[in-house]
């Protein structure tokens, strides 16, 4: 990526004066610093069983964690992988492995074997965390799974199936033999996997620094942006696999001492039933979770007094939802936070949430976090452009990512040499210092705020004997936000029907990544570098033309 103008001009700051940030700690230190202050108070609250766990056993938990992880001869650097839904088991291997300066990636549990397995090669993971239905997954004789219980060890938080050892390996440990090891704050401690701007899924290495300054930046200091109280509630209900799930729940309610309301899914009456029986105070959402909460009409039997914060991040929030959610939660202050994993990952957030709160306008963003820098480029010509005038947003501090895992010339294309992150988020900043995100130039495609890499679909679809060439856009969707859909090139002399393209795929990925269209053309139209484009592809989907 080309050096920007190094000009101070057109750099935005939050509102907010910078704070001191104790990014030199390890995370968990920084996470259970104030522990005593409300050692008693619930930490973890499990919503189907009622099970509650308090800040101390949490802590405690994540100590025996650390050390039956040690146990298990897990060292400091390597990696663990968790594949489950939201559970407190989820949270004590998380900490533990960071105790122990481990690194844990975070895998979709409803992903295939063969996805499942894509980034358990990748991370080297030497030990995975599951749940005993997923276990079969893990065994698939078509991925080169290495053998459970001989070349790697899968722990379940349920019955574990043959080979696998149960839970109590990490939680009955002996918390007084942790080791302490010396964790340098660059070093990694999560990592999730994340297409960024272009390409395959790849391993964003977020490290203590990261995590703490992002986690900072949201909950600490005088005037918090994500002002969380002790006796707060915070809905989990996005999955923690996800970096908004585990920083702006997980990790900030522990700082905080807010308490986690654990859901295993979603499930609207469920979350009502939740939201009506544990009091939540604090919903942090995305935009399709929105829509049922504007729109379903059960919401009308339950009440949803204690609601004080909705926050929607991951996707765009149109407006009409905003408004049709405010008429549900009228006593919430609803507001949107802007993130992306590679930066660590909450870039804005609405300041309608601080302590002393500044009013902000509907379908903005926030501003930016405090310590850090958000500047929007011209995408041309990579220079810094003044308020209103939109461009690629791009973010500094010290909360991004170190870099993607074994890619060096992914991360420079992302990073650049002044350190700015670029996001492929097109968006600017108005007179208010207020963020607003109207396009993408990224290729990421995202359903109800997973992400879609057309890159990984494409490469199953040229792999296919009658396909010749293949791109994937995205549609845009009432309830999904976005939808993948397929333009195929069929080789020539081949017979192929939609239906089959579609099941070729749905065979092979998460539910979120199945073709919702196929459109067969001669070409797809591609610049003279070879790269497919997309552009052009959307504008058609925009305008279809007959033949369409
Ligand atoms: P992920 O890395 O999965 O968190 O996806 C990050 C991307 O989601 C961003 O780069 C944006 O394209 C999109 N995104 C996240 N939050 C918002 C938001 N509040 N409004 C619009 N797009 C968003």
């Amino acid at each position: 990526i080309s050096p920007l103008s190094t000009s101070n001009n057109h750099v935005f700051k939050s509102k907010l004066p910078d704070i001191p940030i104790n990014n030199h700690l390890p995370l968990h230190t920084y996470c259970f610093e104030n522990l005593s202050a409300f050692a008693d108070n619930p930490c973890l609250i499990v919503g189907s069983t009622g099970k509650s766990y308090s800040f101390a056993e949490t802590h405690l938990i994540c100590q025996r964690a650390a050390a039956g992880l040690a146990g298990l001869g897990i060292k400091k650097g390597d990696v663990i992988m968790i594949l489950l839904q939201n559970c407190a088991e989820f949270v004590f291997s998380f900490m533990g492995a960071s105790m122990i300066g481990a690194v844990t990636t975070t895998a979709n549990p409803f992903y295939t074997s063969a996805e499942i397995f894509k980034q358990f090669k990748v991370s080297q993971a030497k030990i995975i965390i599951t749940q005993s239905q997923y276990v079969d997954k893990l065994r698939d004789s078509n991925e080169k799974f290495p053998k459970i219980g001989e070349d790697f060890t899968v722990i379940t938080v349920d019955d574990p199936p043959e080979n696998c050892l149960h839970f109590s390996a990490l939680s009955e440990a002996n918390e007084n033999q942790v080791r302490l090891v010396s964790i340098d704050p660059d070093d990694a401690v999560a990592l999730p996997f994340s297409s960024g701007t272009t390409g395959l899924p790849k391993g964003v290495i977020l490290t203590h620094k990261s995590l703490i300054t992002s986690v900072a930046q949201q909950v600490d200091g005088e005037n918090p942006n994500l002002y969380l109280k002790h006796d707060d509630v915070v809905l989990c209900v996005l999955p923690l696999f996800h970096i908004y799930s585990l920083n702006s729940v997980l990790l900030c309610s522990l700082r905080a001492g807010a308490a986690v309301l654990l859901m295993q899914k979603f499930e609207i009456r469920a979350l009502l039933d939740f939201i009506q029986k544990y009091k939540v105070s604090v919903a942090p959402v995305v935009p399709p979770l929105v829509l049922s909460l504007a729109k379903n009409p059960l919401v009308a039997e339950f009440d949803l007094s204690s609601i004080r914060v909705v926050l929607s991040g991951a996707a765009p929030l149109g407006k009409d939802l905003e408004g049709a959610l405010r008429s549900r939660v009228p006593q919430a202050i609803l507001g949107q936070g802007y993130g992306m994993t590679e930066a660590g990952p909450v870039l804005s957030m609405c300041l309608a949430f601080a302590k002393q709160p500044f009013p902000t306008k509907s379908g903005s963003c926030g501003t930016v976090v405090r310590n850090a820098e958000l500047k929007v480029i011209d995408p041309e010509t990579g220079c810094a452009l003044p308020r209103n005038q939109p461009g690629e947003i791009c973010i500094r501090g010290s909360q991004i990512m170190k870099g993607y895992l074994n890619d060096v010339e992914a991360t420079a294309s992302t990073i650049d040499v002044e350190g700015w992150l670029h996001t492929g988020d097109i968006g600017y900043v108005d007179d208010d210092d207020e963020v607003f995100i109207v396009d993408r130039v990224k290729e990421i495609i995202k359903f109800k705020g997973f992400q879609v890499p057309p890159a990984e679909l494409e490469d199953l679809l040229i792999n296919h004997s009658c396909i010749a060439d293949a791109a994937v856009v995205p549609q845009k969707d009432e309830v999904a936000g976005e939808v993948p859909v397929a333009f195929v090139v069929r080789t020539k002399g081949f017979e192929l029907t939609e239906e089959a393209v579609k099941e070729y795929i749905a065979n092979q990925v998460v539910f979120y990544k199945r073709l919702h269209k196929v459109y067969f053309v001669h070409t797809i139209p591609k610049s003279p570098a070879g790269k497919i484009l997309r552009k052009d592809l959307r504008a058609k989907l925009a305008n279809p033309p007959s033949s369409l």
